[in-house]
């Protein structure tokens, strides 16, 4: 398998140069690189045994039948889009891992008794046009009207970028993904395979570990206002200062999380209007991001939360307002296919651990369709969505040893 592996990092380097920008990895949906990118893996995909075919969403799927038509399907995959300035692993390790996976079964020789598909999503981070999974919702058939309307900083929507993304491609594919209308009932299941982007596989010292559940998370923007004023002339005790109610909250969020885990709260974005050191804040736009596993949980801090900056308002002669602009319910992993997962991590790492992604995935919008399980591989220093995020050769070694032996086991155990 070393071979495999081998093959594994050095398509993980070239995909990794192929960028939007010029000395830093970013890839965005639908973009020149991400044409590129797709032409790339495709070769790979066709390198061993699958047929490949583009959607209309931008997403790249490289599909292998199974022995006997009517087979179910096995789902598996991750994105190709990055952040701004991205590492080389965050989703491209999810569909190349999955190629070099397949290669190995076919240098085998062993024939899965059921088809599979390997697909690179177009769009998971949301960079371009501030709505994440785009690409998932493609596939399966869930991109709904206000999705298409969606504009990038160009003033370009998704439905104009999506136009003029087909016009480049085959017909003959166009046409094959237009009529394919999700038929859930075909799928066996979604496995996604993903750097972990956190600190707790290193902090126990395994190579891998088995995703049990995806937090849910809630978005949203909450508004203080007040009054504006003269920095110099106007008393203290006058104020109705924004910006004061809003550290008074944003105290409140970080006090609420450290008491509730595994409940994780952040402001991570603030606008201060008029924005001048003369000038007293008379407006505060935060943005707020509450995730837990589970759903209630989540609904109850979110709602004390509002309450507290309802009573910080009142009490500082301020209006507050909240307006929600994500929500994602939790989404718990099969359990059926996360068993047979761990029985392969122990079979290649003799341990594993279950783990909670406090990030979203792909699998959140696969799990709508069909039942999802996710492997997630250590990271180092949990650094993620940086230059320098990386994953070592000996953990994709045992992440790619784990995958096969995940194959060769559903095989042995799917009666199809
Ligand atoms: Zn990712």
């Amino acid at each position: 398998m070393a071979t495999g592996a081998q093959d594994l990092r050095r398509m993980l380097d070239e995909l990794g140069r192929i960028s939007d920008e010029r000395g830093r990895l970013t890839r965005t949906f639908l973009s020149p690189a991400m044409r590129r990118a797709n032409a790339r893996v495709a070769t790979w995909m066709r390198s061993v045994g699958l047929n490949v075919r583009e959607d209309a969403t931008g997403n790249l799927i490289g599909r292998l039948e199974a022995p006997r038509s009517g087979a179910k399907t096995l789902l598996l995959g991750s994105h190709l889009d990055t952040v701004r300035a991205a590492g080389r692993f965050d989703g491209a390790l999810g569909v190349l891992l999955p190629i070099v996976a397949l290669g190995e079964l076919r240098r085998r020789g062993v024939a899965l008794p059921f088809a599979v598909e390997v697909l690179g999503f177009s769009e998971e981070e949301g960079v371009r046009f501030s709505s994440a999974y785009l690409g998932s919702k493609g596939y399966t058939g869930q991109l709904r009207a206000a999705d298409l309307k969606l504009r990038d900083a160009g003033g370009v929507s998704v439905r104009q970028a999506m136009a003029a993304w087909t016009r480049g491609a085959p017909t003959a594919e166009l046409r094959s993904a237009a009529a394919r209308a999700p038929r859930p009932q075909q799928w066996l299941g979604y496995l996604e395979v993903h750097l972990e982007q956190g600190p707790v596989l290193e902090a126990k010292r395994l190579a891998v570990g088995v995703v049990s559940a995806i937090a849910g998370q809630t978005r949203g923007r909450l508004t203080f206002c007040g009054q504006a004023g003269h920095a110099g002339t106007t008393p203290m005790a006058l104020r109705r200062d924004a910006f004061t109610g809003a550290a008074e909250w944003a105290l409140a969020v970080e006090t609420l999380a450290r008491r509730s885990s595994p409940l994780v709260a952040t402001v991570g974005a603030v606008v201060v209007a008029p924005g001048a050191p003369n000038v007293i804040p008379g407006e505060v736009v935060l943005s707020l991001d509450v995730r837990h596993p589970d759903d209630g949980a989540r609904r109850d801090a979110l709602r004390r939360l509002i309450a507290d900056a309802k009573k910080i308002a009142r009490r500082r002669g301020l209006t507050c307002e909240w307006q929600v602009t994500q929500d994602n319910g939790a989404v718990s992993c099969s359990v059926p296919f996360t068993d047979l997962l761990a029985q392969s991590v122990r079979a290649v790492q003799r341990r594993s651990l279950a783990l909670v992604s406090g990030a979203g995935h792909d699998a959140v919008v696969m799990a709508a369709l069909t039942p999802v399980a996710m492997l997630f591989v250590r990271c180092r220093e949990g650094l993620s969505h940086h230059p320098d995020e990386f994953a070592s050769p000996a953990d994709l070694n045992v992440a790619l040893r784990v995958i096969v032996d995940f194959l060769t086991r559903l095989a042995g155990h799917e009666k199809i």
